[in-house]
């Protein structure tokens, strides 16, 4: 089923997410759910808080714009910030309106520990383009968006045009 995508500034997006407890059988929908959300919209990765759940599991797949799919889940996934800062360029986000983009200082690695859907532990270094994945996705199970992170005045500009659309979106 593909869930309504949550988007700035609705304030659901700005809270820091609970912990999964027990991974149930509603949870495992959630993801199959968020799975099939991410792949329609396009995109590469969403986070639980995005379809209006603030708990903390997020939806990856890197390699989503190609033939053979690698969807991951990850539950409760903590994040060591490893590497050197890179720019990860025009990144986007599902939840922020008019396909608005912005450079963002990201880190070039991370350690990721989490659970699979499963339960099973992952453990594991990510590099490249799953490494800025992750780093977006869980930002947002703390309340943070990628705009957060660009400038003050690249970040007014963008909020100005934001309300005119809401404005004119409201309008009709
Ligand atoms: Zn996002």
């Amino acid at each position: 089923m593909i869930l309504d995508i949550v988007t700035y500034p609705d304030p659901r997006l700005k809270q820091v997410s609970q912990s999964v407890g027990v991974i149930t059988d509603e949870i495992r929908e959630l993801a199959a759910n968020m799975l099939e959300t991410m792949y329609a919209a396009p995109g590469v990765g969403l986070a639980a808080p995005q379809v209006g759940k603030n708990i903390r599991m997020l939806v990856m797949d890197e390699s989503a714009q190609e033939e053979k799919k690698h969807p991951r889940v990850l539950v409760n996934p903590v994040l060591t910030f490893l590497g050197e800062e890179v720019v990860s360029e025009q990144e986007g986000c599902l939840s922020v309106p008019m396909n608005y983009r912005a450079d963002v200082v990201r880190k070039s690695m991370v350690h990721l520990n989490a659970l699979n859907i499963d339960g099973s532990v992952i453990d594991e270094d990510l590099e490249g383009f799953g490494a800025i994945i992750v780093q977006h996705e869980y930002d947002h199970l703390d309340g943070i968006l990628f705009i957060d992170k660009i400038s003050r005045l690249r970040r007014s500009l963008y909020d100005s045009k934001v309300k005119k659309w809401l404005r004119r979106k409201n309008a009709v």
